[in-house]
C-alpha cells in the first residue's frame, strides 16, 4: 500500500487537493484527484516535477493533461486491465478444462464399451454382438462430437490467449508511451536506461546517450500557440522514430517538455554523435505547414548532449555529462551537437 496517510492527514491533503483541483479545467475525477493527491503528499518526485512542467505551458490543465500524468508517474500498469484480462483468462481456462474431463469421462465409458465389444466378439455369442455393435456405433458418434467440442474449444482458446497477451503487451506499452508523441515517456526512459546500464559490456565498448532540446520553442509557441507547439513535437517524434526506425536496440524517447533523448547501447561516441548530427539535420529539413493551405509556416532547430558510459558511472551521471553537452551546444549558438569527452 503506497498511501500510508492517517485519516488525520489525508483530510489536510484532501483539502489541499479540492484547491489545486478548483484552478484548473480537469473534471473532479479519480485519476485527477490521484495525481493532486500524490503531489501535495510529497510523495511522487517525479510527477511533481512532470506536473511543474505542464503548469509552466499551460496554466490550466484539462483531463488530457491530468490522464497523461496519470499514465507518464502514477499507474504501474493500468491495474483495471490487469484485473479484466486475468479475469478473462481465468473464465476461458476453466471453460478448457471443464470440456476436457467432460470428454476424458466420455473416454473412459468408450473404452470399457470396447473393451464389451472385444469380449462378445471373442465369446462368438452372436446374441450379444447385435446390441453391442449398435452400441458401440452410438457411442463412437458421441465421442467423435465430444473430442470435437474440445478441439473447438482448444482452438478457440488458442486465439483468445493470443488476443489476451497482445492486449496485456498494449497496455504496458501504453503506460510507457507518450501519448502526443508516440515515443517513450519519462517511466519508459528510466527503465530502458536501467536495462541498459545493467546489461554488460563487450570489452572496449560503451553505451551512449543523446540528449535533445528544441531551440527557442517557447517562442514557437508564444508566436504561432501551443497546438502548433505540439505539431512541432509530434513531427520531431516522427523524425526521431525514423532515424532509428532500422536498429531495433535503439529507444527514443521524450525527457519532459522539449527535451528529448536516445539511448544507444554498445555504441561509440563517434556512431553516437553521427546519429545525432543526422537527427540535428534532418529536424533543421523539416517543414511545418498549414493543413489547410500546405504554405511552411515554420521550421525549428535542435541543440544535442552526447556522452558514454565511464567506468563507474550510474544513470545521474551519464544524464549530467549528456546534459553539460547540450547545454554547451546552446551556448555555443544552438543548432549543433557537442559530445562529452570520453
Ligand atoms: P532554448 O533554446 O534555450 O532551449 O529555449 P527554449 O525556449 O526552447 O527553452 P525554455 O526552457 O525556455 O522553454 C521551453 C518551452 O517548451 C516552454 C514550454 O512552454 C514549452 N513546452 C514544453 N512542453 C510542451 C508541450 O507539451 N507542448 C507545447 N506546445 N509546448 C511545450
Ligand atoms: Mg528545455
Ligand atoms: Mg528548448
Amino acid at each position: 500500500m503506497k498511501y500510508r496517510e492517517s485519516k488525520e492527514q489525508s483530510a489536510e491533503l484532501l483539502r489541499l487537493v479540492l484547491a489545486s483541483m478548483g484552478q484548473h479545467d480537469a473534471a473532479y475525477n479519480p485519476v485527477t484527484y490521484t495525481v493532486w493527491f500524490e503531489h501535495v503528499a510529497g510523495i511522487n518526485n517525479r510527477l511533481s516535477q512532470g506536473l511543474a512542467q505542464a503548469m509552466q505551458r499551460k496554466p490550466r490543465l484539462s483531463d488530457a493533461d491530468m490522464w497523461q500524468l496519470y499514465l507518464s508517474f502514477v499507474a504501474d500498469l493500468d491495474a483495471q486491465s490487469m484485473q479484466r484480462i486475468s479475469g478473462e483468462l481465468q473464465q476461458m481456462l476453466s471453460g478448457m478444462a471443464e470440456s476436457a474431463s467432460r470428454t476424458g469421462s466420455q473416454a473412459e465409458v468408450y473404452g470399457e464399451e470396447l473393451q464389451g465389444l472385444s469380449t462378445a466378439l471373442s465369446s462368438g455369442d452372436g446374441e450379444l454382438l447385435t446390441p453391442a455393435v449398435a452400441n458401440i456405433i452410438a457411442r463412437t458418434a458421441q465421442m467423435k462430437a465430444s473430442t470435437l467440442a474440445l478441439e473447438q474449444q482448444v482452438n478457440v482458446s488458442q486465439q483468445e490467449i493470443t488476443r489476451l497477451k497482445a492486449e496485456l503487451t498494449r497496455t504496458r506499452d501504453d503506460s510507457f508511451k507518450d501519448a502526443l508523441t508516440g515515443v517513450l515517456n519519462r517511466k519508459g526512459f528510466d527503465q530502458k536506461l536501467t536495462d541498459m546500464l545493467a546489461q554488460p559490456l563487450p570489452g572496449g565498448q560503451t553505451h551512449g546517450l543523446i540528449m535533445l532540446d528544441i531551440d527557442h520553442f517557447k517562442a514557437v509557441n508564444d508566436t504561432h500557440g501551443h497546438v502548433m507547439g505540439d505539431r512541432v513535437l509530434q513531427a520531431l517524434g516522427e523524425v526521431l522514430r525514423s532515424v532509428v526506425a532500422g536498429d531495433a536496440d535503439l529507444s527514443v524517447a521524450r525527457y519532459g517538455g522539449e527535451e528529448f533523448a536516445i539511448l544507444m547501447p554498445e555504441r561509440s561516441l563517434a556512431q553516437c554523435q553521427k546519429l545525432a548530427e543526422l537527427v540535428c539535420a534532418h529536424t533543421r529539413a523539416m517543414k511545418i505547414r498549414d493543413r489547410r493551405t500546405k504554405a511552411v509556416v515554420l521550421t525549428v532547430t535542435i541543440s544535442g548532449g552526447v556522452a558514454t558510459m565511464r567506468q563507474g558511472d550510474d544513470a545521474q551521471a551519464l544524464i549530467a555529462r549528456a546534459d553539460a553537452a547540450l547545454y554547451q551546444s546552446k551556448q555555443a549558438g544552438r543548432d549543433r551537437i557537442t559530445c562529452a569527452p570520453d
